[in-house]
């Protein structure tokens, strides 16, 4: 059950930090059809509708090199999420689970993470399939897809001999 922004029975909210370890830069803003929590997928899918990934200045040579690659790695920040719970009930029915064993958007750094598959690159921004994330979602960062991604140098013979 998608929730809001609730504390469901048997769940444990913590109380946060007064700082904070790092500052992340907002890279971009993500467009998608969704514009509620209770409508956005759980997972993005495939087949899922084309939505628009566009990246702020001075980002935006960031993406020179990107068609290349078919899929990529999209890292965003669930910015409507709670992010003091430890314990949650997915189900609302009382069973809870460690934040850490779910992909629930509600964590203590709520980033959320999806392959998704490139269809278009325009003048600062992308066009992909398989997200799953409200619109005007921050957008944290944008990598080729590990299972895609071969290093521009890679190891030289010799270069982990240690003498
Ligand atoms: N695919 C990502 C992952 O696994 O890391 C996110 C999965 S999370 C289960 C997706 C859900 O997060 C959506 O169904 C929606 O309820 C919620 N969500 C989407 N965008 C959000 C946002 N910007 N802030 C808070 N919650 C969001």
């Amino acid at each position: 059950m998608v929730r809001e922004n609730e504390v469901r029975l048997n769940e444990l909210a913590v109380a946060l930090p007064e700082r904070f370890d790092a500052e992340v830069i907002f890279i971009g803003r993500i467009r998608t059809p969704w514009t509620s929590r209770l409508d956005a997928p759980r997972q993005g899918r495939p087949d899922g509708p084309i939505c628009r990934i566009e990246v702020f200045e001075p980002w935006v040579p960031a993406l020179e090199g990107i068609k290349r690659y078919g899929r990529l790695e999209v890292l965003y920040w669930l910015h409507m999420s709670r992010r003091d719970l430890v314990l949650q009930s997915p189900a609302n029915d009382g069973a809870v689970r460690g934040t850490f064993a779910l992909r629930s958007p509600v964590r203590p750094n709520p980033i959320g993470t999806s392959v998704v598959e490139l269809i278009a690159v325009n003048a600062g921004s992308l066009d992909v399939k398989g997200l799953d994330c409200l619109d005007g979602t921050p957008l944290l960062d944008l990598k080729p897809d590990r299972t895609l991604f071969v290093p521009i140098a890679p190891p030289q013979k010799g270069d982990f001999e240690t003498g």
